[in-house]
């Protein structure tokens, strides 16, 4: 399975990217994760990527898309993989069926996950993650005041990038760079739009049913 997994930012494409990896053992690809990791390790593409990401602003072109490149050509994500906030410019979207191209990759589906903009800032500003296994919560579900993930016991946290004013930056950002993506997509017939509203399950159920459609 190769997947792209598409939508503005608190859509849920983390999420259920999580529950698509333990259905198909997928290699879990997500740039906001990658960048994340290498901001905390201080490394030279971290402290290159941190005042883009802090301001809620994309990170180079070039930058991500070196990244992605260097994913991809590993075996273990080669044949199955999702896609978790990559490709975000037109200008990653063709590098990126480039780089399939050399590589011999045929992407199967670009699930586009779609909710309103009232629910988008709502679930940001809702959204906590454990440092510990990365598992996202709301606190609507957990309560403000839980401060420990319930599953392994590491610290719970907000994103800075959640809080409101990168998030304004970030749903412009969305609007002006990201959404023409979906009719680049829907152009080569390889979107399928899932309506991401409705709760967690309902909403994985959507998308392997269209997964499998599409299949076969
Ligand atoms: P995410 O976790 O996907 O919301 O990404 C967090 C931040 O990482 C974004 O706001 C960007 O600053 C950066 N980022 C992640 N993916 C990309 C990408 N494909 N292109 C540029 N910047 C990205």
């Amino acid at each position: 399975m190769k997947i792209i997994l598409f939508g503005p930012p608190g859509v849920g494409k983390g999420t259920q990217a999580k529950l698509l990896v333990e259905e198909f053992h997928s290699a879990h690809i997500s740039t906001g994760d990658l960048l994340r990791e290498a901001v905390k390790n201080k490394t030279a593409l971290g402290l290159k990527a941190k005042s883009f990401m802090d301001a809620g602003n994309l990170v180079p072109d070039d930058v991500v898309i070196g990244l992605i490149e260097e994913v991809l050509k590993s075996d273990e994500a080669r044949d199955n993989f999702i896609l978790d906030g990559f490709p975000r410019t037109l200008p990653q979207a063709r590098a990126l069926d480039a780089l399939f191209e050399k590589i011999g990759i045929r992407l199967d589906s670009v699930i586009s996950l779609e909710v309103n903009n009232e629910e988008i800032i709502n679930r940001l500003d809702q959204r906590r993650l454990c440092r510990g296994c990365g598992r996202i919560y709301t606190i609507a579900r957990i309560g403000a005041d839980l401060k420990k993930c319930p599953s392994c016991g590491g610290e719970l946290y907000q994103r800075d990038d959640d809080k409101p004013e990168p998030v304004r930056r970030r749903l412009e950002v969305y609007q002006q760079q990201t959404k023409p993506l979906i009719e680049y997509y829907r152009e080569t017939d390889r979107l399928v739009p899932i309506d991401g509203m409705d709760e967690i399950g309902y909403v994985h159920k959507l998308v392997l049913d269209a997964l499998y459609k599409n299949r076969i």
